[in-house]
């Protein structure tokens, strides 16, 4: 099979949605007609890393055997890396790895979980990752907690989605919410607690010994994510599980992070390396006894992507990530994955087990420059 094409998009969820919650998402075109599909981190609608696709690395891949998909990727990553491997290049290989994989289970008939050697479990029970706490009042994180409840997750995680320049602005305010959300929920619930990078050493210490004292399961981004070794201390000091990486692009940024002593990482697939990327990062993990819990807020190709990858792995200490509801869901795809009582079942069909319509594609697409 030869690649004879990419098709790169942004994807518009509603009418006159601005450019930067838009999604960003590519088909992989091969000659015996057969397609895979990809999607990229939509962060500012992905467009840098469509661009990146569209001009750098369609002209490179045409011709290419899909099943090369990692010498395709390492290939074009080290031709291509004075672009900035931490971001938008990021993205883009992540993308064009992700459609090969799927193209190869379309090839071979096999779910993609079936190619990365078996799957331990196809049943995932997730968790609710719950964005934008810090501007909440403590009842409306609450009546948002409860809300999200009806859903079954296995777990719930409260995001403060804090603006990363105003560190400390508000712990006791903070410390309310925790309190709030753990009465809520009763004392044996799973809660997680994520700082998005919005407290100095001293305010997550501060924060995190009370997160131990109320038992919730792991405490995400206390620091700026660029402070690798603060990260490790402040994951030294406190007996709760300190979580790092969805803001890491590279293998080697992932090794920092545990041997700064991060002792839970989560790469996002859609960042870094697509499929390929991540089976690297669960072989480190799984050397270091530290636990992989991928990042996911991409309800539908990243989503499953991720679910392929985890659901292969010897240890899954973590349900999997679910964003809060939004258009994103379901529109374009003609068997999105939803939950049935709390957990997703991967279905046995060949790829990722996701399908674009593609009427619903042409009506909501926007061409790249
Ligand atoms: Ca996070």
């Amino acid at each position: 099979m030869k690649i004879t094409g990419i098709d790169c998009f942004q994807l518009a969820w509603e009418a006159g949605s601005a450019a930067e919650q838009r999604g960003a998402f590519l088909r992989v075109l091969a000659d015996d007609g057969s397609v895979g599909i990809g999607e990229a981190s939509p962060m500012q609608g992905g467009l840098a890393s469509l661009v990146i696709l569209k001009h750098h690395i369609a002209p490179a891949i045409i011709g290419a055997d899909p099943l090369d998909h990692a010498v395709i990727h390492d290939r074009l990553l080290h031709r291509l890396v004075k672009l900035g491997p931490e971001g938008a290049l990021g993205g883009a290989l992540a993308a064009l790895d992700i459609a090969l994989w799927d193209l190869k289970g379309k090839m071979l008939g096999q779910p993609i979980y079936k190619l990365l050697g078996g799957a331990w479990r196809t049943a995932l029970p997730f968790y609710a990752s719950i964005g934008n706490n810090s501007v909440r009042s403590v009842a409306e994180v609450c009546r948002v907690v409860e809300e999200r409840l009806r859903d079954k997750p296995a777990a719930i995680k409260i995001r403060f989605d804090n603006n990363r320049v105003n560190l400390d602005a508000d712990i006791p305010g903070d410390i309310a919410k925790a309190r709030a959300v753990r009465k809520l929920v009763g004392p044996d619930f799973p809660l997680a607690y994520d700082a998005n990078n919005g407290l100095s050493i001293g305010g997550a210490i501060r924060l995190g010994r009370v997160l131990e004292e109320l038992g919730f399961w792991w405490f995400e981004e206390p620091v700026q994510h660029y402070h690798i070794r603060e990260m490790g201390e402040v994951a030294r000091r406190l007996d709760i599980t300190v979580s790092a990486g969805e803001q890491t692009y590279t293998l080697a940024g992932v090794r920092d992070l545990i041997e700064a002593g991060v002792t839970m990482v989560q790469p996002d697939i859609v960042k870094m390396g697509g499929i390929t990327g991540l089976l690297r990062c669960a072989a480190l993990c799984q050397a270091h006894g530290v636990e992989l819990v991928p990042h996911q807020t991409q309800p539908t190709i990243g989503h499953m992507a991720s679910m392929q990858v985890v659901a292969a792995q010897l240890h899954a200490t973590k349900p999997v990530e679910l964003d809060d509801p939004s258009a994103r869901r379901h529109v374009v795809f003609a068997d999105a994955p939803t939950p049935v009582d709390g957990t997703f079942h991967l279905p046995a069909t060949p790829g990722l087990g996701v399908t674009l319509l593609d009427d619903e594609v042409a009506k909501r697409r926007i061409e790249i420059g």
